[in-house]
């Protein structure tokens, strides 16, 4: 070839061996960064396997025809660093793992540069590049079989090593003078293949990270579908912890939880209403007629008030409210209203409808009173109007600074309408 200048070994040599440091201290620091990527660790082995022939080939060539024994040991250690490694690579792209007869191979592999370190002999040579360019072949043959199965990654791996193999087989055609005479083929060879491997590599590790970051989307996503179920379910069970199944009002919790803060702030007054003779309605009508009844109560009572109040079934068939900003003859009127809507009420039964009564206890509650005194008050007024003959209002006197207990409730009205009681039919 006299178009190639004199030089253009060393040129080439010195081309190939700025490529091996390159990629060999490139993916030895990947490696060392990342320990689960071992395929950066076999692609700087074989780069380093690589300088190692190129520069023990340009110093005996330099030395030539006294080549010391040390640098064709180490050339031989070269190439088969460099085609082991290789092999490696293919393996663990492939995401195999070499079994143990393998392992034997590879490490089989060293034995005649063992030979030729302890001998001196270099017989050995031929059958070393032989097992050698072995595990050069069946590199390729994995990754052509994992380039068919679809892996992207092995088709950019078995493209690199054709052209590695090619640039070899031109070499060798080369010295048997077949083919005209390149020097340094295959140094263009590994640093096409080391460019493909390179590229392999971190295409594989971008599709794995985006594979991540679409997985870690998909996790966020259905982390915030749950969280928002949660949410809704929490909410729903707050309602439902706070609620009262069969009449649908406030329970006597959520009473508490929503009269607090508005006690502690407001005036008001506190009406305590239980149904009278209640528990006849269940023996002489059923259990059943009782919740209607319940029910129908609770919807009168809702009816009846204004949004502000709050109402809840304190128990059993006792209501309470509290309606704030009112003075006791507001609260009185209001009580008196509802009393006779619940003397309204209709439910039917077998036979007709029944006739229902109600005793509400009223209280007074300023601000600065706890909100069980008022409650208690409220309680001991209701008392007093079931002691009293039911079916009436009863208030509790107010409080007067003066005293240091509430006083006994006294009679506000009393609207007795006949004799007749909840057992009865109209
Ligand atoms: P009073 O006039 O003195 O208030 O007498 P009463 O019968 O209304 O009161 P008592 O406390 O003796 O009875 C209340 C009854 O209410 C007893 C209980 O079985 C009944 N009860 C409590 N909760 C429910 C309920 O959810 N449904 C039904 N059907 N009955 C209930
Ligand atoms: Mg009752
Ligand atoms: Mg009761």
């Amino acid at each position: 070839m006299n178009a190639l200048p004199a030089n253009w070994i060393e040129i080439v040599d010195a081309f190939g061996a700025g490529v091996y440091v390159l990629m060999a201290a490139t993916h030895f620091d990947l490696w060392w960064h990342r320990r689960d990527r071992p395929s950066h660790f076999w692609l700087a082995l074989s780069a380093t396997g690589a300088l190692l022939v190129n520069t023990t080939g340009a110093l005996a060539r330099e030395l030539s025809p006294d080549i010391p024994r040390f640098l064709a040991v180490l050339n031989m250690l070269g190439v088969t660093l460099a085609l082991v490694s290789l092999f490696e690579l293919v393996q663990t792209v492939g995401q195999r793992r070499s079994g143990r007869i393998v392992r034997g191979l590879e490490l089989a592999v060293f034995l005649p540069t063992l030979a030729m370190m302890l001998t001196g002999s270099a017989s050995v040579a031929p059958a070393l590049y032989l097992l050698s360019l072995g595990f050069l072949v069946a590199a390729l043959f994995h990754a052509i079989r994992d380039a068919t199965r679809g892996d992207p990654e092995a088709r950019t791996l078995a493209t690199g090593l054709v052209l590695l193999l090619a640039t070899l087989i031109y070499d060798v055609l080369s010295e048997l003078r077949i083919v005209a005479r390149i020097d340094g083929a295959p140094v263009l060879g590994f640093t096409l293949l080391f460019l493909s491997a390179a590229r392999a590599l971190s295409t594989r590790y971008d599709r794995e990270y985006r594979e991540l970051v679409a997985l870690r989307a998909d996790l966020e996503q259905r982390v915030a579908t749950r969280t928002a179920a949660l949410g809704e379910a929490n909410l729903q069970l707050g309602i439902l912890a706070r609620t009262d199944a069969l009449t649908g009002l406030a329970n006597r919790r959520s009473f508490v939880e929503q009269v607090n803060a508005l006690a502690a702030a407001h005036r008001g007054a506190i009406l305590m209403i239980d149904i009278d003779h209640f528990k006849r309605i269940n023996d002489g009508h059923g259990h059943d007629i009782g919740d209607a009844t319940l029910r129908a109560v609770a919807a009168t009572l809702r009816d009846a008030l204004r949004p502000g109040d709050v109402l809840a079934r304190w128990g059993g068939e006792e209501f309470i409210a509290l309606l704030p900003d009112r003075d006791r003859s507001d609260a009185l009127g209001v009580a008196e209203s509802l009393r006779s809507a619940i003397a309204g009420v209709v439910v039917a039964v077998a036979d007709g409808t029944l006739a229902l009564t109600a005793s509400i206890g009223v209280a007074t509650h300023t601000a600065t009173q706890a909100l069980d005194d008022s409650i208690r008050n409220a309680d001991r007024a209701l008392y007093q109007a079931k002691q009293q003959g039911r079916n009436r209002v009863v208030a509790a006197v107010e409080a007067h600074p003066s005293l240091d207990r509430s006083p006994d409730p006294v009679v506000w009205s009393t609207t007795v309408v006949g004799d007749r009681e909840n057992h009865d039919l109209r």
